[in-house]
């Protein structure tokens, strides 16, 4: 049969509409509205289904992290069968309607796309199309339930309700084993709920999808914490197999002076107060915290966190400033949400560092006094590096200050595990290519593994240990790859 033609749509993507600034300043709602079903159609059309499709390899940090069939859930778009689509997306990810949401994907799948490689192309909308996909199943009242192997007997402890612990236990219970897992806030989700503001994901998205892991048969036990309400040994005992996925997330400050005034927060202090109004000491250093309202804020950071916390400022009605000590092309935040931010009155310092922030008699914030920096080509060889501009020295008047520096290290649940290898930032980098530890029958995944990266990534990590614990339920092989 001879080949449709293909063409190449490359200036013609069809973007999410947002609400105006001005009124998504003054709400809490999701402010990216969504394709509609005529502009994902079209979409869907600009794909060209590659037989060998870049986007969903996964190498050097581009492509898809869970290599996703996107050419194949792509189709059936362009078939009209949107219940396909959503089979195929959750063959390998459970968290479709929130990924399409909250990955990056311009420097993930749709950097790689063949439409960007000439004349400047644009890539086609990928993670429109998988939101688009997950929200019409869940808006459509299809009563969805996914396909599960027979029951293993076997039993798995998760500890961490966040995007990695939640995948794995979505694939261990797909396999037919009986998973349980224990979580240390009263709610679940990590990360997804208590950091990422409902502006860029409505609870509502999260917590459907989780609901089809619980539909599964997995229990959640929230509000335990493993390592004080019950040890990882005691979980070894009860359980075949024990996955940690509790993450890397303590906030932190900077370590420059004036950071114990009153006024200053660790991001995840802020985020967890805002979105959940519960701060837990486990995750953050200041519990009992009154959120800046209508003041002047100073967030201090360039990643998905501080992109975070200057929507939330905003919305409740502060003058939001960003300092950043780079610029914003080498910052990880998606480079869309910087213009989202600034069309909402968010003042954008680059290349500035913080150096003190400063305080009143009575040990309040005033300001933030920070030092200009340049960029200057890197003795060897590296990327360049920010260096301070002499005599630039300058004084960003606020009222708070919140550092977006990074999360730290949060062991409770292993620290006490005998002969558990923890590596110098105290978390378990130490697993092998099949996410297990140095300790019989305990794997860990996400960022308690990497440090921090993405959801997706979390989510791929949750997978591939599950697909290691399954092998090792089935055949009892235990044999931990790297050199003691
Ligand atoms: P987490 O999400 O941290 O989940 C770990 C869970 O384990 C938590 O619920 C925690 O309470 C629980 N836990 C911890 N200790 C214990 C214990 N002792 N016992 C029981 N339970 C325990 N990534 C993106 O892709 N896109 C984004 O837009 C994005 N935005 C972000 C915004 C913020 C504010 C932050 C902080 C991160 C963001 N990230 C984003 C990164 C992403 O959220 C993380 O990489 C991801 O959540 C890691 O998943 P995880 O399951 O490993 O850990
Ligand atoms: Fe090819 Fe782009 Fe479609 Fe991927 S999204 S299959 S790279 S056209």
């Amino acid at each position: 049969m001879e080949r449709k033609k293909i063409v190449y749509r490359r200036h013609d993507r069809n973007e999410i509409p947002l609400l105006p600034p001005e009124v998504r300043k003054k709400t809490f709602k999701e402010y990216s509205l969504g394709l509609g079903h005529t502009a994902a159609k079209d979409e869907s059309y600009r794909c060209i289904l590659c037989k060998k499709p870049p986007c969903q390899e996964y190498k050097g940090g581009y492509g898809c992290p869970v290599l996703g069939d996107i050419n194949l859930w792509i189709e059936e778009i362009q078939n009209n069968n949107l219940i396909g689509a959503l089979r195929i997306l959750r063959e390998k990810n459970p968290f479709p309607s929130i990924c399409g949401r909250v990955c990056p994907q311009d420097r993930l799948c749709e950097s790689t796309c063949v439409l960007t490689f000439k004349d400047n192309g644009q890539a086609v909308n990928i993670g429109g199309l998988e939101r688009f996909v997950g929200d019409s199943i869940r808006m459509s009242g299809i009563d969805w339930k996914d396909p599960q192997d027979p029951p293993t007997g076997k039993k798995v402890a998760v500890v961490g309700a966040g995007p990695a612990g939640l995948s794995a236990a979505y694939f261990l219970a797909r396999k037919g084993h009986s998973v349980t897992v224990f979580e240390a806030l009263p709610f679940t989700g990590g990360v997804m709920r208590y950091g990422i503001p409902a502006p860029r994901l409505d609870r509502e998205v999260l917590d459907w999808e989780i609901s089809l892991i619980e539909k599964l048969g997995v229990e959640i036990k929230t509000g335990v914490k493993v390592g004080k309400d019950i040890s990882l040994e005691e979980l070894r005992n009860q359980f075949d197999a024990v996955f940690i996925g509790v993450g890397s997330g303590r906030g932190k400050k900077m370590g420059i002076p004036g950071e114990d005034l009153k006024g200053v927060y660790t991001a995840i202090s802020f985020l967890m107060k805002v979105n959940v109004d519960y701060v837990d000491d486990m995750l953050a250093p200041e519990t009992d915290i009154e959120v800046p309202k209508n003041k002047k804020v100073a967030v201090i950071g360039g990643g998905f966190t501080a992109a975070d916390c200057v929507y939330t400022s905003i919305r409740l009605g502060n003058e939001t400033h960003l300092v950043y000590r780079r610029t914003r092309e080498t910052s990880s935040a998606r480079q869309e949400e910087w213009d989202h931010l600034a069309d909402e009155g968010a003042v954008l310092h680059w290349l500035t560092q913080p150096i003190e922030v400063i305080g009143n008699d009575k040990g309040e914030v005033v300001g933030l006094k920070c030092v200009r920096m340049e960029l200057v080509p890197d003795e060897k060889g590296g990327r360049p590096r920010p260096k301070p501009v002499e005599g630039s020295e300058h004084i960003i008047e606020c009222d708070a200050v919140i550092m977006a520096v990074g999360q730290g290290d949060n062991p409770l649940a292993y620290k006490d595990v005998p002969g558990l290898k923890i590596d110098k930032w105290n978390n378990l980098s130490t697993v092998d290519s099949k996410y297990r530890t140095n300790v019989e029958g305990v794997f860990a995944g996400g960022d308690v593994v990497n440090g921090g990266d993405t959801v997706v990534v979390a989510v791929r990590h949750g997978r591939d240990a599950a697909e290691a614990i399954h092998e090792y339920l089935m055949t009892g092989e235990w044999k931990y790859e790297k050199e003691e």
